[in-house]
């Protein structure tokens, strides 16, 4: 009998959407002139995988 259900290895994060990155908007002076640059950093909670390992609590 296979009572068992096929369980994901983790959640998705919902910190980067899954996605593994984070848009990190900064402000950056680039030739003196201040622009928003938006870079991605690697997602801190789920660190770039874009899952986060399900938390099974004990019954
Ligand atoms: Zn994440």
């Amino acid at each position: 009998m296979s009572d068992k259900h096929d369980e994901p290895t983790g959640v998705w994060c919902h910190a980067c959407n899954g996605d593994g990155r984070i848009p990190d908007p900064k402000l950056a002076i680039t030739s003196g002139t201040p622009q928003t640059m938006v870079s991605s950093r690697e997602c801190r909670w789920c660190k770039g995988t874009g899952r986060r390992p399900g938390f099974h609590p004990p019954v």
